[in-house]
């Protein structure tokens, strides 16, 4: 028997015990992998030094702040989405108990990306803890430090059979997918993607599939390109470019395309100095495969801003291509880096029409300072999430679902939303064992005049809240009436 398949049967017995079902378990286990945030943050931000070189005041604020938002969030709600959701009734049910009971699926396994380790990796999980789940952690062997941090310490915190961590690279992620489990939760490249996929299929294994993709960003001429492209610098250099949802191409008319790359040329300086690569505040690649793949991007474009690159130090410089087109080398995938395309169109009906032509992005967003045309641009395009005048912000919203579309993605996260999609949604209906006249319709012989009450049944809808107002109305007025008579006559 593999270490992986040990790690699962071991969740999945600790699974069937049902100790990770009472509500008060869950928030004791929430509560506890906040204090591992807290008091860990040093070996945490240490790790993500090593990994990506981000400072600890950004790896506060880029991982674990949002994580301590979705933990709190869950611990103070649990109780009210954990509850059984009364349904709309109908004539037919009006004397039932009919309702949407949330359960656990069982044993999760989560496979995170590297690019953010703590946050995509431990997100789910507080999902999956929160919904009642057993969960198998595999963060990414790619951001080792980060994982291995995470193997040696997250124990320490919670239970350790419940949610064991596996460190390993692909063969052990594959020896993992080789196992059942009762949901995946996976992030990372649609090519891995696609092998998660069809490996849960062997079980029938239901999935959520965090991917990414090119998320484009149409600047229309009329909007403050000063607020504009100072957000835009922010989300694209962010994490060096490493960001799923950071902008990944921008689209403007020509006549405000050298007024952007000046405006993003005095941000660059103005967030990372003229020296970006001797500046603390800027990351680094991941790693020799990743660079080489950015820098080989920029093969053929003309380059605005930047540039520069340090192999030794996975060092690329922000950089701002123009007058690219949709057939250049650097629209051909997803950049994952600090470069920045700025592709000319027309106007909103071409960056429209460019966008369609393409694979659903996981974010569109959209520079204007005019409401009908952001309008036209979310009627008129399909992707994860769209954001009007700012970039990446949706990912804080916790009330909003986060998630793909199509090439980029399937299922979604963040607080109820992770909740919900970790949760099986039970329908429940409980029924009492008298008034079984009312049931004759149903039974043979099936007569025209049973044909009769049935369709009156299933098809008359009857608004019953409606209903129980008019009663309730109709109970005032009565009670009003006799006071009057009695008392004031
Ligand atoms: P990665 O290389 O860390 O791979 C992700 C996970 O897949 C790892 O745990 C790895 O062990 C596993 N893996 C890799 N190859 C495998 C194989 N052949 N079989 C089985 N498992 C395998 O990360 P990545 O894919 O380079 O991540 C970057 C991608 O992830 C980008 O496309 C980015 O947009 C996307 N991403 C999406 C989100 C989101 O929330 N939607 C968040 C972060 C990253």
């Amino acid at each position: 028997m593999s270490r992986e398949q040990l790690v699962v049967e071991r969740a999945r017995r600790a699974f069937q015990t049902g100790m990770s079902k009472p509500l008060k378990f869950r928030v004791h286990q929430l509560k506890n992998l906040h204090r591992f945030i807290t008091e860990r943050h040093k070996d945490i931000a240490d790790a993500v030094k090593k990994d990506l070189n981000k400072t600890e005041h950004s790896t506060e604020l880029f991982e674990t702040l949002g994580l301590e938002g979705e933990i709190d969030v869950a611990v103070e709600r649990l109780a009210e989405w954990a509850a059984p959701r009364p349904v709309e009734k109908s004539l037919l049910t009006i004397l039932d108990e009919v309702y949407i009971q949330p359960e656990p699926l069982g044993v999760v396994l989560i496979i995170g990306a590297w690019n953010y380790p703590w946050a995509v990796t431990l997100q789910p999980l507080v999902a999956a803890i929160a919904a009642g789940n057993a969960a198998v952690v595999k963060p990414s062997e790619v951001s080792s430090h980060s994982a291995k941090v995470m193997e040696e310490l997250l124990p320490l915190y919670l239970d350790k059979e419940l949610y064991p961590v596996v460190c390993g690279g692909v063969s052990e992620t594959q020896e993992l997918l080789r196992q059942r489990f009762d949901h995946i939760f996976y992030t990372g490249n649609s090519t891995v993607g696609k092998l998660v996929m069809e490996a849960a299929a062997r079980h029938l294994t239901p999935v959520t599939l965090e991917l990414g993709g090119k998320s484009p960003c149409y600047i229309d001429k009329d909007v403050d390109l000063r607020v504009a492209c100072r957000r835009i610098t922010w989300g694209k250099f962010v994490n060096c470019g490493q960001t799923c949802i950071a902008p990944d191409y921008i689209l403007c008319e020509p006549s405000i395309q050298n007024r952007v790359v000046e405006e993003i040329r005095k941000c660059i300086t103005e967030f990372y100095t003229d020296d970006p690569k001797t500046f603390e505040d800027y990351g680094r690649i991941i790693n020799q495969r990743h660079f080489q793949r950015v820098m080989s991007l920029l093969e053929g474009s003309t380059v605005a801003i930047g540039g520069d690159s340090d192999q030794s130090q996975c060092y690329i410089a922000p950089t701002v291509l123009k007058d690219v087109t949709g057939g250049s080398k650097v629209m051909q995938e997803e950049i994952f880096g600090p470069v920045l395309p700025i592709v000319t169109v027309s106007g909103v009906d071409e960056a429209i029409q460019f966008i369609n032509e393409r694979e659903k992005p996981l974010a569109l967003y959209v520079f204007s300072p005019d409401n009908k045309l952001i309008r036209r641009v979310i009627a008129e395009t399909s992707s994860g999430a769209l954001v009007a005048n700012d970039c990446l912000v949706h990912f804080t919203v916790n009330t909003l679902p986060f998630g793909g579309v199509g090439n980029s993605g399937m299922g979604r996260y963040h607080s109820q939303h992770g909740f919900d999609q970790l949760s099986h949604l039970r329908a429940c209906l409980i029924k009492k064992l008298n008034m079984e006249d009312a049931n004759a319709m149903r039974y043979p012989p099936h007569t025209a005049k049973k044909l009769g009450w049935a369709r009156f049944f299933f098809l008359k809808r009857v608004n019953l809240r409606r209903l129980r107002r008019m009663a309730l109305l109709a109970l005032l007025s009565a009670l009003a009436a006799f006071i009057v008579q009695r008392y004031l006559r």
